[in-house]
């Protein structure tokens, strides 16, 4: 999302609809305090809101596994989704959904808390520029680890995203656009806000959700379209090796969709260019944004 233009976005904050500059909430709210909440990104396409039912189930069970009870029900917030893109006149974009524990005290006792801050937000999207679907991106693996799901599950999109920003940080370091994280026990997980499948002798491998990782709901987009074209899709433990050692490699993420990697650590992966089986399922998946979704207007 461009860092620019966060005023002029259209926001929702429990019930009422306004415009970025005027969207406040209280510095009691447990999710600035604590990072005490959940949240969800998901992308309009041509005025549907794509994969609506998966995020928004996600985001429940992300609450669930926090113990917090959403004030709203799915479809509810679903309705103040569309509400708010209707109010954004937004055909193609960015939706963030926040729920967070609401306001408290200073303690952390959540029994303290309302439960009831609800947030949406409509803008517009900044997205990798177009020579990385075409030539594909560099990674580079940084040295902080997944949180251990024994601490903190990677599978609850939680507000506290400290970890993936502390790897981010180092990515940036190191002149890249995205970074490979691994797990507690050295496995590869995940990157710090996609989700990395390698493509070896014709076949899908993507580290399991055991790894310690959010399952992704573009990654699972593309497991549908590879076992549509008969590509195997396997979950399972993988290492750096296995990365350096792929006839293809490519993330997939809401913001990212689904892009072609050609380095890792300074080595070649494949011939250095995107391969065949990522070139199509780009393709597939461009075909379903637009049909996938939950119609606005
Ligand atoms: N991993 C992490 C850590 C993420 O934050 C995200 C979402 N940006 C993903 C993977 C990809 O998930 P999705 O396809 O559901 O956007």
């Amino acid at each position: 999302m461009s860092g620019t233009d966060w005023q002029e976005m259209t926001v929702y904050v429990n019930g009422e609809i306004m415009k970025g500059s005027e969207a406040k909430i209280s510095v009691f709210d447990h999710g600035l305090l604590y990072g005490d909440g959940v949240f969800e990104g998901i992308r309009l396409y041509d005025g549907c809101i794509f994969k609506c039912q998966e995020h928004v189930d996600r985001i429940f069970q992300s609450a669930h596994a926090l113990r917090l009870n959403l004030s709203m029900t799915p479809d509810e917030m679903t309705a103040a989704m569309v509400e708010t893109v209707k109010a954004s006149g937004l055909r193609d974009g960015y939706i963030r959904l926040i729920a967070t524990r609401g306001i408290g005290d200073l303690g952390l006792d959540p029994r303290k808390c309302n439960g009831k801050s609800v947030i949406i937000i409509v803008g517009a999207i900044s997205l990798y520029p177009t020579e990385f679907y075409e030539n594909g991106l560099s990674l580079c693996t940084v040295g902080v680890r997944r949180n251990t799901p024994a601490a903190l599950s990677p599978a609850i999109k939680s507000l506290n995203y400290l970890n993936n920003v502390m790897a981010k940080m180092q990515v940036t370091d190191a002149g890249c656009l995205e970074g490979i994280m691994l797990n507690h026990e050295g496995y590869v997980a995940e990157c710090t806000g996609d989700n990395i499948l390698l493509v070896k002798n014709g076949a899908i491998r993507t580290p399991a959700d055991h790894c310690g990782l959010l399952p992704g709901i573009t990654r699972n987009a593309v497991r549908d379209l590879a076992t549509k074209r008969g590509i195997p899709y396997e979950e399972t433990v993988l290492i750096l090796p296995d990365v350096y050692a792929a006839d293809e490699c490519f993330l997939t993420g809401t913001a990212a969709e689904v892009v072609p990697v050609v380095a890792v650590d300074g080595r070649t992966i494949g011939t250095g260019e995107p391969g065949p089986i990522t070139k199509a399922l780009l393709g597939d998946f461009r075909e379903i944004t637009t049909r996938d979704g939950v119609p606005v207007y």
